[in-house]
């Protein structure tokens, strides 16, 4: 068992099927103030369920669009006056930040990297006419700094990613670039070796941290200046991951 960032992550502890997992919960026992952070996060989960995901969701983005905590230790700090975040479905996608198209425009997903993300989902989704229907679409920031500030960025608003995907319980996030895949924790592989691959929380956790398990597909970051994309062998492995989603798709639609 591992305590992380003060937040409980149950991972990489058991490998095995359900029976494994049954063994292992069986003999577990939790106490202290790790039971109670628990107890709290299961109890808060219960009195969010009586309420939908998008009532919950108005108040995590409007406490978002309140906060100023970064303001005081970042310069240039670029908050969107509001940001755009489509639908609380079955898929979320997750990336870093916000750009400066996003900060002007308030609408997730807004800029070039957007567009290409866009093209992407297209040769996924049921419906290539409407490639945003049913996706949730945030990041592990919801403001924009120069680059080195990134982790304090991070580490002030990972509380709003936790609750975000507390609400949506998506079946499928799709992690885009190497900070959204890090900061999701679901494996111990490298960011390298993981990305266009498909993982499933429920194979390397025995609970998450959002009282739900899901599916996490690693996309690279859809950016222009990621030179990852310039590489033949690595859009033959993206085309096929296009294959993948399309499947889990189909499966949770
Ligand atoms: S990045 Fe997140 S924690 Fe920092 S000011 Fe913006 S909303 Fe608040």
């Amino acid at each position: 068992m591992e305590v992380n960032r003060g937040r409980v992550v149950l991972g990489r502890v058991v490998r095995g099927g359900p029976l494994a997992h049954a063994h292992y919960l069986g003999k577990m026992r939790v106490s202290g103030q790790l039971g109670h952070s628990i107890r709290r996060r299961a109890s808060k989960s219960m009195a969010d369920a009586a309420i939908s995901s998008g009532d919950v969701l108005k108040v995590i983005h409007q406490e978002i669009d309140e906060c100023r905590i970064c303001a005081s230790s970042v310069q240039g700090l670029l908050k969107p006056a509001s940001m755009k975040r489509g639908e609380a479905g079955k898929v979320m996608i997750v990336g870093k930040g916000p750009g400066r198209t996003e900060v002007q425009e308030g609408k997730a997903f807004s800029g070039p990297a957007g567009k290409k993300l866009e093209q992407w989902l297209s040769r996924c989704v049921p419906n290539p006419g409407e490639v945003r229907a049913g996706i949730y679409f945030t990041s592990v920031t919801k403001c924009l700094s120069p680059d080195p500030s990134f982790p304090i960025l991070a580490k002030n608003c990972w509380k709003f990613l936790d609750r975000q995907i507390d609400a949506v319980r998506p079946a499928l996030i799709i992690s885009l670039g190497q900070e959204a895949y890090e900061a999701l924790q679901v494996t111990d592989d490298s960011y390298a070796h993981a990305v266009c691959r498909l993982y499933d929380s429920s194979e390397s956790m025995l609970f998450t941290r959002f009282g739900c398990h899901y599916k996490l597909m690693v996309w690279p970051h859809p950016s222009g200046l990621n030179r990852w994309l310039n590489e033949q062998s690595n859009m033959a492995r993206l085309e096929t991951s296009f294959e993948i989603v399309r499947s889990e798709m189909g499966v949770i639609s």
